[in-house]
């Protein structure tokens, strides 16, 4: 399910494995997931692109360090072709619900989309889902969004028809995203608000263009360029496995870091002390991804950009109306509200995921801790995986956590082939066992701390837990993804 970086690369590994029997099953008119759906201006990769790429394929013709948008849907539409994977993917089929037939033991996939190649269902052995981390926009909160006369975006659904040169702009939201796209817009509108909830940590960006001798390099010399992206990778997780979620052990990097970053970068980046103060996280930094750029900041400096932090009472047919009572009117209101992400339950009240013995995912998650199986089995979900799920993101390079979780699943699926197995299921001790460790982990992390109380991160689900990331190095994940016990799942013939 889900034809983004994930949905292809497990793909790759299945064709890899000599498993031919599959189909890629994407609800939308094209494949790419993130880089197709997040088409806003100035958005790219936040972590070195030489690092978000996957090992057996490295692009020797990344243009800069932090690659745009465009560049990895590219990237993506490259892997799909080379790796012979277009005729299994069927676009416009969006798998509405999943139900574990437990007598013929395969998932009965319902589907939507019109124009779906199967029609209203299809069955399978197997099921990966391959949804995504961010699987919808969240949708507006605010009320009076009806009535509102002017254009509302999301950041994740641009319309790059809409033009908002000389237009009054509001920006809702200082994610990620709100960070990459401000910049671009204070530059055509004549007026932008952004409103902001919590502030979020930027710090500097050292981008660069790569040179061409470079990309030659690559080219002629592949190893320099798999030594290069084993770095890039690296650093990326010194930063948020070795510093962070060992934070216990010298957290005197992480404050030290943060107390540079707002002596130095912020009264350099922003003039007015007042604005500044507002736009200063009150959390520690690392409680939630921290954004980089150099521009982001110094737009508020503009004439035309101002900080809202009062809070958002409703829109208006004209605008927005804060609860001070005051209201701007604004031709267009921007979202970057964020996503719901992987492990929300609601994501599966729309979509039902309905196991063995009455097991339903969405209920299974609000009732209960998350846990999983090396991030990607759940028991009580036979034949089924998730890239993905909980303590599952590997590193902190998306790619990494592809390529183990693909050579797992594709380790269990070969092991049920040979012994004959016609469901699979993950142990419960394992899993429990797995868990008590990823959480035991995560006891001296930065997120444990005080520090982060007020971050209103994504990285805290529902229950308060930092399920998101593996708390091991990668070189861990990827010995565990090759040795794993294969009994610790169940294989019933
Ligand atoms: C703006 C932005 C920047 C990012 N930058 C980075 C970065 O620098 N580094 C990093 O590691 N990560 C980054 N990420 C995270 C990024 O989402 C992942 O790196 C990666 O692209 C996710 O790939 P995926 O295939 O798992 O999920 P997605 O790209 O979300 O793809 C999931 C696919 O599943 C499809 N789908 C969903 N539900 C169904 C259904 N029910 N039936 C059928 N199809 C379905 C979707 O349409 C989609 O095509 C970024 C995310 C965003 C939004």
């Amino acid at each position: 399910m889900g034809a983004g970086l994930s949905g292809i690369g497990m793909g790759i590994a299945l064709r890899r494995a000599g498993i031919e029997d599959f189909v890629i099953l994407e609800r939308a008119d094209d494949i790419g997931g993130t880089w197709r759906d997040n088409t806003y201006p100035g958005v790219g990769v936040d972590i070195p692109v030489q690092g978000y790429q996957f090992s057996f394929e490295l692009n020797p013709r990344w243009s800069r360090l932090y690659a745009n948008g465009a560049e990895v849907k590219a990237y993506v539409d490259h892997l799909t072709d080379r790796y012979g994977l277009r005729a299994h993917v069927r676009l416009h089929t969006e798998v509405v619900e999943r139900v574990w037939d437990q007598s013929a033991q395969v998932w009965c996939l319902r589907l939507g989309g019109a124009g779906n190649h199967f029609g209203s269902e299809v069955t399978a052995r197997f099921v990966v889902s391959a949804i995504g981390l961010f699987v919808d926009p969240k949708p507006v909160d605010l009320p009076g969004a009806a009535g509102f006369a002017g254009t509302i975006l999301h950041s994740a659904r641009w319309d790059r028809t809409c033009d908002l040169s000389g237009k009054r702009v509001a920006v809702v939201g200082t994610g990620a995203s709100a960070v990459q796209l401000v910049p671009h817009i204070a530059r055509q509108a004549s007026r932008l608000e952004v409103y902001q909830r919590t502030p979020i940590w930027v710090t500097p960006k050292l981008d660069l263009p790569t040179p061409r001798t470079l990309m030659w390099l690559f080219q002629r010399m592949p190893r320099v360029q798999a030594a290069v992206r084993v770095a890039a990778a690296r650093s990326v997780e010194v930063l948020l496995i070795d510093i962070l979620v060992n934070h216990r052990r010298a957290p005197f990097i992480v404050h030290g870091m943060e107390r540079l970053t707002r002596a130095l970068w912020y009264r350099w980046q922003v003039r007015d002390p007042d604005t500044r103060d507002r736009l200063t996280p009150r959390y520690g930094l690392g409680c939630k991804r921290a954004a980089l750029s150099n521009t982001y900041l110094r737009a508020f400096n503009r004439p035309n950009v101002e900080l809202v932090t009062d809070a958002i009472e409703r829109i208006t047919p004209g605008g927005l109306r804060t609860v001070d009572g005051r209201e701007r009117q604004v031709d267009v209101i921007v979202l970057a509200t964020g996503f719901r992400t992987a492990s929300d339950p609601e994501n599966f009240r729309r979509t039902p995921v309905r196991g063995r013995d009455g097991f339903d995912l969405a209920t299974h998650y609000t009732e209960h801790r998350l846990h999983s199986y090396e991030g990607i089995s759940i028991p009580g979900l036979p034949n089924h995986f998730m890239m993905y799920g909980p303590y599952g993101w590997v590193g902190g390079a998306w790619h990494q956590m592809v390529e183990t979780s693909s050579a797992h699943i594709v380790r269990v699926i070969t092991e049920a082939r040979r012994r004959g197995a016609t469901t699979v299921e993950v142990r419960r001790e394992p899993t429990a066992r797995w868990t008590r460790q990823m959480r035991r982990r995560l006891e001296t992390s930065l997120w444990a701390t005080r520090r982060c109380a007020t971050a209103n991160s994504f990285y805290y689900d529902h229950h308060g837990d930092v399920a998101y990331v593996r708390p091991t190095s990668s070189r861990q994940a990827r010995r565990a993804s090759r040795t794993f016990p294969l009994d610790d799942y169940v294989y019933t013939t």
